[in-house]
């Protein structure tokens, strides 16, 4: 057993010694450490942390009241029990301040031995029971924090797996709405798709129905102006929506030719000629502002996208706009040398509600009101607008009044060097054109019987296989095949096969691909398979024969 240790405090050192003689008789199982002063007798309890301390109370410069009180003040110390050392045994107002002052037990001086060891002994009793008590405390307290920190920390992990349920319902819930309103958007969608392509085709059918072998040659004329029309109709919705898809699908491509905004302006007025025609707008002012100083100077970039861009905007400000002015125009450029071309077109029609402004460019929409109705459309011509100024790396936005009119503003960037335009070089090569042997894979009757005409009155010679398996044979038998223009979805061996062959048997016959797919990967694989160009369908017969013509020459 260890021994205890008990603490005493006094100033006259012969009561120290006599203390100490009766412990060793009195107290054997204890060790006694004296201090003689206050001050000392502090620091030594915090140092050897004692079992119990003895204090006598008057000493000079710190008496027992002041060193009780520190001692009982202080974290560590005050757990000791002191024993206070009173002058006489009556002495109660020493014994109110002792206790006051925290004090555990009194004993009088001249004190007993007897009485002081068993006051000592009760002393060292409680303070075993306190340190019991507080060892039990401890373990408890220790335990209640153990649970407590792993409640802590379950709670934690809790509140968390709520917030990732939480923020996983939420992305459900709005997956599930972008759903519902993809979902509404594609009915709208196909309701409107379905009425927009019946009105041209009751035309196109309808005329053609009418006519046969009494049908005067003015009558022929006029149907087939409609039908021409409405084909027209057609073929813009559909390159509409192919725009779309091949926006979306990454395939689409900038073009750099090199043209002067004349040029430009020229084919713009032609084309707001004949929409002013079409939508009954001849009285509505136009106007065409281009800055005199580079109305002739030669841009590169790619002027049909640019024009689609325009016409686009031009048509709208046309279709809602029935009286005033609508100008179009290139704000002057700040240099000789434009890194842009900075476009506006201005109207002083409807205009379009705040809340409406952002939702026009989303695909699909359409602001609800009477004259959307009227001129029907299926919500995308903003939309291809749009994500073309952005294939550029260009901006568009717009402001508008509702009530006075609507400005979209648009920047081009413009390519930092330009190079040798891709039609200059097309049109070179154009000028060598002699008769070629075009082998047309192809299908569809139809298809084919425009490819052939357009092909033969641009002076080609034309052959034709129905299918890639046969094209393969024709390759292998004839010498005199120059250019294949070859379908992609056909029967017995589709177009990627039959290229593969063809273009390992005859590397020098070039294989130019058209399809109808827009998908992404569809290009790549033709392109893998061996094929030269990839033309998308509905094919533009100046495209067709500038490739062809490319090939050829
Ligand atoms: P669509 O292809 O059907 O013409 P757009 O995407 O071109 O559709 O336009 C979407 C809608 O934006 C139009 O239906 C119309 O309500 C509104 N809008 C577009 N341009 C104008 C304009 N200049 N003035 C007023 N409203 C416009």
């Amino acid at each position: 057993m260890t021994k205890k240790k008990i603490l005493a405090i006094d100033d006259q050192e012969d009561n120290l010694i006599s203390l100490e003689a009766i412990f060793k008789h009195y107290l054997p199982g204890c060790e006694l450490i004296t201090a003689l002063s206050g001050e000392n007798g502090i620091r030594l309890a915090g140092q050897e942390m004692p079992d119990a301390i003895i204090l006598d109370i008057i000493m000079p410069e710190m008496d027992g009241y002041q060193v009780c009180n520190l001692l009982k003040e202080n974290e560590k110390t005050r757990i000791i029990p002191i024993m206070m050392l009173t002058a006489i045994k009556t002495d109660t107002e020493s014994m109110v301040r002792g206790l006051e002052s925290g004090a555990d037990a009194f004993l009088s001086k001249p004190f007993d031995p007897v009485e002081l060891t068993a006051q000592i002994k009760v002393l060292l009793r409680i303070k075993d029971n306190e340190d019991r008590l507080r060892d039990k405390h401890k373990m408890l307290e220790d335990i209640v924090s153990e649970r407590t920190r792993e409640l802590v920390s379950s709670n934690r992990e809790l509140t968390r797996e709520i917030e990732r349920r939480k923020k996983t319902e939420k992305e459900l819930r709005e997956a599930v709405e972008r759903a519902k309103e993809a979902d509404k958007i594609k009915t709208n969608f196909l309701a409107s798709i379905s009425h927009e392509f019946r009105t041209p085709l009751n035309a196109i059918i309808g005329f053609s129905d009418i006519m046969d072998s009494d049908t005067s040659t003015e009558e022929i004329e006029q149907y087939a102006g409609m039908i021409n029309h409405s084909g027209q109709i057609l073929l813009s919705m559909v390159e509409d929506l192919f725009d779309i898809t091949l926006l979306d699908s990454g395939v689409m491509k900038i073009k750099n030719e090199a043209f002067t905004l004349r040029n430009l302006c020229e084919s713009i007025n032609k084309t707001v000629h004949e929409l002013q025609v079409k939508l009954n707008r001849e009285e509505l002012d136009f106007v065409c502002n281009i800055p005199e100083i580079i109305i002739d100077k030669k841009v590169s970039s790619d002027r049909a996208k640019i024009e689609k861009i325009l016409s686009n905007l031009i048509s709208n400000a046309l279709k809602f706009t029935e009286k005033g002015k609508v100008e179009f125009g290139l704000s002057e450029p700040v240099n000789n040398k434009p890194d842009s071309l900075d476009f506006y077109i201005k109207d002083t029609g409807i205009g379009i509600d705040k809340q409406d402004q952002e939702k026009i460019f989303q695909k699909f929409t359409q602001v609800d009101n009477s004259f959307a109705k009227k001129y029907g459309g299926l919500g995308i011509g903003l939309t291809v607008t749009d994500k073309m100024v952005k294939l550029f790396g260009g901006q568009i936005n717009v402001t508008s009044d509702p009530g006075r009119g609507s400005l979209f503003k648009l920047t081009i960037p413009l390519p930092e060097k330009a190079g040798e335009s891709e039609d200059m070089q097309a049109e070179e090569r154009f000028k060598i054109l002699s008769a070629r042997n075009i082998l047309v894979v192809e299908d569809d009757d139809s298809s084919f019987q425009l490819l052939n005409i357009w092909l033969q009155k641009a002076g080609f010679r034309t052959a034709r296989a129905l299918n890639g398996k046969e094209a393969v044979d024709l390759c292998n038998k004839n010498n005199d095949i120059d250019l294949v223009l070859m379908d992609i979805n056909m029967p017995v061996m589709n177009g990627y096969d039959s290229t593969r062959i063809i273009t390992k048997q005859r590397p020098e016959i070039p294989v130019i691909a058209q399809t109808a797919y827009a998908v992404s990967g569809s290009l790549e694989k033709a392109r893998e398979a061996g094929c030269r160009e990839v033309l998308s369908k509905p094919l533009k017969k100046t495209e067709l024969l500038k490739t062809i013509t490319a090939y050829c020459s």
